[in-house]
């Protein structure tokens, strides 16, 4: 007899260890049923009640909506959490921010066919020249917020932007996300505690969680890969996933320009009007990057 099969979400991963949230709202621990079901965060998957180990066990994972890789050290993509419709981009004035890993997190959400959006948090120390830097990005046409979980400030707008989202938190380490976690799903922290030791204590790679919110959103927490780097092979090779590349590259006068020397090009026209410097050279930062790790592929 052919057990029936229950929809479920995948709502902790910690290595093998899965738990599911089933439709009813119960979080219950699950066991893959196959050893290559690759079965991730944010995944809904088929289960079924096994009566001997009083488990449930995963079937089949359903297609995904989104799926979001990292490149590992070769630039192979390793998947990361699935159904993510929202990619929160979080930056602050301390640690030195890099705005290089900005705009990768920004091509990988683009490259994955999630939205983005910029936080610029612990916004109480911003000085100028940081508002500028949010502005070019705001130019480009990402929707920006001045954040501060310390002063109170943005928080509420940030609730209202993940209604109906199911919303993810990267940058740079330092920003300030675990913070901002602990003020979006209060009680977060006893359940990573929990998750993050092992019998005698200590620490263990962490688990990555889906936390359910009001209002039909969801915020998707894996610390381990708040700082990851996009996979070479999710890129558009022409693109790179920069957006003002996209909507200029249209008019460069070869089809297959890189930007780079080619003549004509419209997107080097655009440089210092359409196109920030900064943001032309992280482009050309990211080309020699996906060339070196495409070499390294083949
Ligand atoms: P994570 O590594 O991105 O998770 O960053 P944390 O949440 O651990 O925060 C790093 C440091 O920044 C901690 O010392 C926090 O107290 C501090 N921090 C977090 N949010 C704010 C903020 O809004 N303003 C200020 N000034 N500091 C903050
Ligand atoms: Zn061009």
């Amino acid at each position: 007899m052919i057990a029936p099969t229950e929809r479920a979400r995948v709502s902790v991963t910690h290595g093998r260890h899965l738990r599911v949230r089933t439709l009813q709202g119960e979080e219950i621990a699950a066991r893959s049923a196959q050893r290559n079901l690759h079965i991730v965060c944010g995944d809904w998957v088929r289960v079924t009640y096994d009566r001997q180990h009083a488990e449930l066990r995963v079937l089949a994972v359903e297609p995904r909506s989104t799926a979001l890789y990292r490149s590992n050290a070769r630039g192979g993509g390793e998947l990361i959490a699935a159904n993510v419709s929202l990619l929160l981009v979080v930056f602050a004035p301390v640690p030195q921010p890099d705005l290089f890993v900005v705009d990768r997190y920004l091509c990988a959400a683009r490259s994955a066919g999630l939205d983005a959006q910029i936080l610029l948090n612990k916004c109480e120390l911003a000085d100028e020249a940081l508002r500028e830097e949010l502005a070019v990005f705001a130019a480009a046409g990402y929707r920006c917020l001045e954040l501060s979980s310390h002063a109170g400030i943005g928080i509420q707008t940030l609730r209202e932007a993940l209604v109906g989202q199911t919303a993810m938190l990267v940058g740079q380490s330092g920003t300030g996300k675990s913070s901002l976690l602990r003020v979006l799903v209060p009680g977060a922290d006893a359940a990573v505690g929990s998750l993050a030791r092992d019998q005698t204590g200590r620490h263990t790679t962490t688990a990555t969680h889906l936390y359910p919110l009001p209002r039909d959103a969801e915020l998707l927490d894996s610390p381990g890969v708040r700082d990851f780097a996009p996979a070479v092979e999710q890129l558009p090779h022409d693109t790179l996933g920069f957006v003002e590349v996209e909507t200029l590259g249209a008019a460069c006068r070869f089809t297959d320009c890189l930007h780079l020397q080619e003549p004509d090009c419209a997107v080097r026209a655009a440089l210092g009007t359409q196109l920030a410097a900064r943001r032309y050279e992280s482009y050309r930062r990211l080309r020699r990057l996906y060339q070196r790790l495409s070499r390294a592929q083949t």
